[in-house]
């Protein structure tokens, strides 16, 4: 094994599917790596090591993860291919079967791939079994993340697990119970990114609504401690189930230093019926009491919702009922996603499968929905002024760009002195393809 790179070390390559949590994870992996000497592989370079940290949310995910191994594989012959996330945890033996893998870790086991590392890079591929399991169940542990996204944006990993089992998710299997980190820790983590220049942290987590389940301290805590970091400007909650966002913190989230007018909640259906079928911990009423509460306390709020379409007991009726709820709604954006069967859900169980052509159609009448609930939205911002964080890349026509506080994306002209501040620009015109804002500088800014 070529264990040395162009610059005298081994190097790793990281391919990442899915969630933001994923990519945190990664992140960390790829920091805890580079203090043990094992750079990130340049392009053109043969890597020594090719981490692929997997996604299982739909048998798309799964065959996704399955081919890009086999293109790695296929691509860097003598690299070794180490498998973790979501698809290694579920499909552990059929990971380990891919060729060139040398590692299947599960999802909790992710930061032991460091150890796997150092070990093969020390002792040679011979001293450690080619394929090492390690995929257990044992997720008692919280394995705090806090990666670095871009120059200007953090993504703090404050809770991980989930114990609801709604009836079509696989989550639960593949990360375990809910846990989270402790208020002290979290808090350090946001002071370091601070440190490092950080402006923008988005945090995440699986069930975050969830975090210090079983302890005294709860979410609201966290958020509360997090304003109070020094140095970080905004914050972003990356998505949080509608029955533990309480009006409590809707209402504190108003009157922050720091919280952007900014949500994301999964509603997955506007049908009560096939809520229940789905296990959720709502019903329409209380979605709508919810959005209605951030409309009335934050009136500019972005808020994106998530939705499944074509989910198994969803009949023609109950599409039409969740489509006629979601256009009453006075949200932004919506999330759409086609149901996919999951091998060992309760979901399977259910009644009335939606066949793959009705779901892409119903896939297509909510996307259109969304257009609109976003076209809506963008219009109402067209001349008004709104804090912009400035992100550092410059594109091929001299622009750079950054969202606003409620979460528009807004170019301006390049100015690399503007790069990781907030500035406040006038939202000049809307891009009616892109539903993006040509913007500029405001007067005094
Ligand atoms: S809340 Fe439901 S959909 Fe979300 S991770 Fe937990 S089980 Fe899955």
């Amino acid at each position: 094994m070529n264990t040395t790179d162009s610059r005298g070390g081994a190097s790793a390559l990281y391919h990442t599917f899915g969630c933001k949590l994923n990519f945190a994870e990664t992140s960390t992996l790829a920091h805890m790596l580079e203090e043990r000497g094992v750079t990130r592989a340049m392009p053109g370079e043969d890597p020594d090591f090719v981490v692929v940290n997997t996604c299982s949310v739909t048998e798309v995910a799964d065959r996704k993860c399955r081919q890009t191994i086999r293109s790695y594989h296929r691509r860097y012959p003598s690299a070794a291919i180490l498998v973790t996330g979501c698809y290694a945890q579920l499909k552990c033996e059929e990971a380990a079967s891919l060729p060139g893998v040398a590692l299947v870790a599960g999802s909790n086991q992710k930061l032991q791939i460091a150890d796997f590392v150092t070990h093969r890079i020390e002792h040679g591929a011979e001293a450690v079994p080619q394929v090492m399991h390690t995929a257990s169940r044992d997720f008692r542990e919280f394995a705090p993340s806090c990666s670095k996204g871009d120059r200007t944006r953090y993504f703090l990993k404050v809770q991980d697990g989930c114990d609801y089992w709604c009836t079509y998710c696989t989550i639960p299997a593949a990360r375990g119970r809910s846990r989270s980190g402790t208020i002290e820790q979290l808090v350090g983590q946001a002071r370091e990114a601070a440190a490092q220049g950080g402006k923008e942290i988005v945090i995440t987590g699986v069930n975050i609504g969830d975090f210090g389940k079983g302890r005294s301290d709860t979410f609201f805590d966290l958020i509360k401690a997090l304003d109070k970091v020094e140095g970080i400007d905004r914050y972003r909650i990356s998505s949080i189930e509608p029955n533990l966002l309480t009006d409590e913190i809707i209402d504190w989230c108003a009157g922050s230093r720091a919280f952007m007018p900014h949500f994301h909640i999964p509603l997955q259906c506007g049908s009560d019926r096939v809520l229940e079928l789905m296990r959720r911990h709502y019903d329409t009423a209380l979605f709508r009491e919810k959005i209605e509460r951030i409309r009335k306390a934050i009136p500019d709020a972005f808020i994106g919702v998530d939705l499944i379409v074509g989910a198994r007991g969803e009949t023609e009726e109950l599409f039409a009922e969740s489509k006629a709820f979601v256009e009453s709604l006075p949200i932004s954006r919506l999330h759409v996603f086609p149901y996919s069967e999951r091998p060992g859900t309760r979901a399977l169980a259910i009644d009335h499968a939606v066949s793959a052509q009705e779901k892409q159609r119903r896939d297509h009448e909510m996307l259109a929905v969304s257009e609109e609930k976003l076209r809506g939205f963008c219009r109402k911002y067209v001349g008004a002024l709104r804090p912009v964080l400035v992100e550092h890349t410059v594109s091929e026509q001299g622009m750079m760009s950054g969202f606003t506080d409620n979460y528009l994306r807004v170019h301006i002209p390049a100015d690399q002195s503007l790069a990781n501040k907030i500035v406040m620009c006038r939202l000049d015109s809307l891009d009616p393809d892109t539903l993006e804002f040509n913007g500029s500088l405001a007067p005094n800014a």
